[in-house]
């Protein structure tokens, strides 16, 4: 199995668009990001992490902010169920 990008258990993952679909409509969003693909442009993560990115960031933020692991990395909310997850599987081990 491979690990989660944001967490890095070893989880089941899905992907998520760094650049929400949603937004690939509105033009200096695209223009922002017209070097690379977004349709393929995203991170691998576990269902765990890709909940709580969507629950705690709108798409409109994800698109102008938090668009790599290292900015979603970097929110505090997120940050912390991150750490608060990671505590978790050390405790089932
Ligand atoms: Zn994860
Ligand atoms: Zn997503």
């Amino acid at each position: 199995m491979n690990k989660c990008e944001l967490c890095n258990r070893e989880k089941e993952l899905t992907f998520h668009h760094l650049i929400p679909k949603k937004n690939h409509k509105i033009k200096h969003i695209r223009q922002q990001f017209n070097s690379l693909n977004i349709h393929t442009y995203g991170i691998k993560i576990c269902r765990d992490c890709h909940k709580m990115v969507h629950k705690l960031i709108s798409h409109k933020s994800l698109a102008l902010k938090y668009n790599s692991k290292e900015e979603l990395l970097n929110h505090a909310e997120l940050k912390k169920f991150i750490d608060w997850v990671k505590n978790q599987t050390k405790k089932v081990k």
